[in-house]
C-alpha cells in the first residue's frame, strides 16, 4: 500500500533569476516529489555568512511516497538540473537553488548525510517566517514548541521583507 508523507521543504535562491528558479523548483517537486499542498509568500533576506546578493526564500508543503533518503536524492538532483554547482567552498556561497528538508512527518533521522528535522531551522529567520505561513501550529518532533513559537523565540535578527509576488502551484490544476 502507498503510504503518503508529510515533509516541509525549504527553498532558497540567491543567484540568476530567483523567481523563476524558486517557480522551476517548485513545478519539478511536483512532478518528481508529489503533490505541493502550500506555498509560502516569497521573502527577500540578506546573504549571511557570506558577501553575496540577498536571498528569496520560501517553503512548501508536500505529500509524497519517497522515503526521506530518496527524497534528499530528488532534491539533490532538482538542484543540479536547476544549475547549482557543487560547492567549491566549506562554507556557504551563492547558488541557483536549495533545496532543504526541515521536517518529514514526525520523523527524527540522524545519519551522516541526512539530519531531519533540519538542526538550523530553529535558528533561522529565513526559514522560520515563511515555513510560519503554511504551518504555524506544526510542532517540532523533539524541541516541543509550535513554529509560531519557535518563530518568536528566534534569536536571528535579519531583516525579512515580502516580496509582493507569488509562487503559483500547479498541483491546485490537477486535484
Ligand atoms: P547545503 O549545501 O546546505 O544544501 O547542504 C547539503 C548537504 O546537507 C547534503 O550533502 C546533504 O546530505 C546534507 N543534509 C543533511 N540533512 C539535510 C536535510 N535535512 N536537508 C537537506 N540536506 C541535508
Amino acid at each position: 500500500m502507498i503510504s503518503l508523507k508529510t515533509t516541509y521543504i525549504a527553498l532558497g535562491s540567491n543567484k540568476g533569476n530567483k523567481l523563476q528558479n524558486l517557480q522551476a523548483a517548485v513545478d519539478t517537486i511536483f512532478v518528481r516529489v508529489g503533490n505541493v499542498n502550500k506555498i509560502s509568500k516569497v521573502y527577500q533576506t540578506p546573504a549571511i555568512g557570506f558577501e553575496g546578493d540577498d536571498f528569496y526564500n520560501a517553503c512548501i508543503k508536500v505529500e509524497t511516497e519517497l522515503k526521506p533518503k530518496r527524497l534528499l536524492k530528488a532534491l539533490q538532483d532538482i538542484e543540479s538540473k536547476l544549475g547549482r554547482e557543487s560547492k567549491t567552498t566549506d562554507g556557504y556561497e551563492s547558488r541557483e537553488i536549495d533545496l532543504d528538508i526541515l521536517f518529514y512527518d514526525n520523523e527524527i533521522i540522524e545519519e551522516k548525510t541526512l539530519v531531519i528535522p533540519h538542526p538550523e531551522l530553529q535558528k533561522r529567520r529565513f526559514v522560520l517566517q515563511p515555513l510560519f505561513d503554511i504551518a504555524k501550529d506544526f510542532e517540532h518532533p523533539f524541541l516541543n514548541k509550535n513554529i509560531e513559537v519557535l518563530l518568536k523565540e528566534c534569536e536571528d535578527a535579519s531583516i525579512i521583507e515580502t516580496i509582493n509576488i507569488w509562487l503559483k502551484n500547479q498541483s491546485k490544476e490537477y486535484t
